[in-house]
């Protein structure tokens, strides 16, 4: 078995960097605090036997290699860059996790065939640039100037912050990038962020697929009036209108009900915004997942056509613009197989679930075979303080990490 206790401990050394009065933990990418946190977990990644190093995306990188020096490695990675007073499981569960695999193997005498690299990402989160992803994006080649130069609140670019590190992003299509099958498998390790396991009483999941965003921004057009004066037959709220759309995304996703379908509309904004006067414009977020893309399509026509009903009735303009559109990505269903297989070996009774929020994985998926364990977490929390993972469940979680990884890595 791993060592959970050593893997408790290190949760908890690396939730000490960037704490918060309430107990959480802000760790913005390429701050003092994520320099600090790259330190301790290169300096736990040479004790596992790893050579550390640091690409021109900011990808902390420890390798150890395996008996054949040109195997392609099995890659365990996720992020330890947080969200403004989130938890200290978020992420780093997947990074001191894989480094507690590459330790137990080592501790237990395995030399394994392939070698084994344990990444944590660079800005997965998109706190400070307000762009996530970044150096899972970078290391699939899809960097783009654009979000290179992207500003945080202090005025700094993304580019200047990696230069700050002692980075040179000008190196990142040479340096950074990974080729096409260049990785065997890439796995990841991370709490659910939802409420599914602890449902069903499960401490570890295995995940089938993570789910695609598509974000629309919506504009509903009416005439602001007084609240006092103008009669209601008479009015053009734009307020009204966008409520009934946004019950319209809540019916439109019920319709599917069994099917891992989300809806939501969290940002509103509504002009001009007087509590006497009728809201003339409204403009509002439109946030839809699932794991099938088509379907979802299918989802953002009903709306978009409903919409233009329910405008219609009430004499207002509305219009769509698509902001994100991120495609749904299955795990490989072999690995999917190999997770089910150790896990029955550890008696383990493993859930499939989807993963309704992004991650590292989804990328990396376009270069290689992608499989990706989660967590149960408390009460589904994420990006908070309250964040809470039980050190049995994540030791279980790395076990099966460890199984998993050793299986590959020995072929
Ligand atoms: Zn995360």
């Amino acid at each position: 078995m791993i060592n959970a206790e050593r893997l408790a401990e290190r949760i908890e050394t690396l939730g000490n960097i960037g704490r918060t009065l309430d107990g959480g933990v802000t760790r913005i990418a390429l701050s003092e605090e994520d320099r600090q946190a790259q330190a301790v977990v290169s300096a736990w990644m040479e004790q596992a036997g790893m050579t550390v190093h640091l690409d021109p995306a900011g990808n902390l990188i420890g390798r150890v290699e395996g008996m054949d020096k040109t195997a392609h490695p099995v890659v365990i990675g996720s992020h330890i860059d947080s969200v403004v007073n989130g938890g200290k499981y978020d992420g780093t569960i997947g990074v001191l996790g894989g480094i507690e695999v590459v330790q137990h193997l080592k501790e237990e005498g395995i030399l394994t065939m392939r070698p084994i690299e344990v990444i944590a990402f660079c800005e997965e989160e998109g706190s400070r640039f307000q762009s996530g992803l970044f150096g899972s994006r970078a290391m699939i080649g899809a960097t783009t100037e654009e979000e290179l130069g992207l500003k945080d609140k202090q005025g700094i670019t993304r580019s200047e912050a990696l230069a700050r590190m002692g980075l040179d992003p000008g190196k990142i299509k040479a340096e950074a990038v990974r080729a096409q099958s260049d990785i065997r498998v890439y796995l990841e390790m991370h709490i659910e962020q939802g409420p599914v396991l602890e449902k069903m009483k499960a401490p570890v999941g295995i995940v089938t697929d993570i789910a695609g965003p598509s974000w629309m921004e919506v504009v509903v057009q009416g005439k602001a009036g007084h609240a006092g004066t103008l009669p209601m037959e008479m009015r053009q709220d734009a307020f009204l209108g966008a409520s009934e759309i946004a019950l319209l995304v809540e019916r439109v996703c019920l319709s599917y009900k069994g099917k891992p379908v989300v809806g939501t509309v969290g940002h509103v904004e509504v002009k001009p915004g007087g509590s006497n006067i009728v809201p003339g414009r409204v403009v509002f977020s439109v946030d839809i997942r699932d794991v099938d893309e088509a379907r979802r399509d299918e989802v953002i026509r009903q709306v978009k056509e409903g919409a233009a009903g329910i405008c219609e009735q009430r004499g207002l303009q509305v219009s769509f613009r698509e902001r994100l559109n991120v495609q749904p990505v299955q795990c490989t269903p072999a690995i999917v197989d190999v997770m089910k297989e150790q896990s029955k070996a550890m008696q383990l009774e493993c859930p499939e679930l989807v993963s309704g929020a992004g991650h590292d994985a989804q990328l990396i998926a376009s270069i290689s075979d992608m499989g990706m364990i989660f967590v149960r977490c408390k009460n589904g929390i994420s990006h908070n303080p309250e964040e809470f993972a039980e050190t049995a469940d994540i030791a279980l979680g790395t076990e099966l990490l460890s199984r998993v990884t050793l299986h590959y890595a020995m072929q």
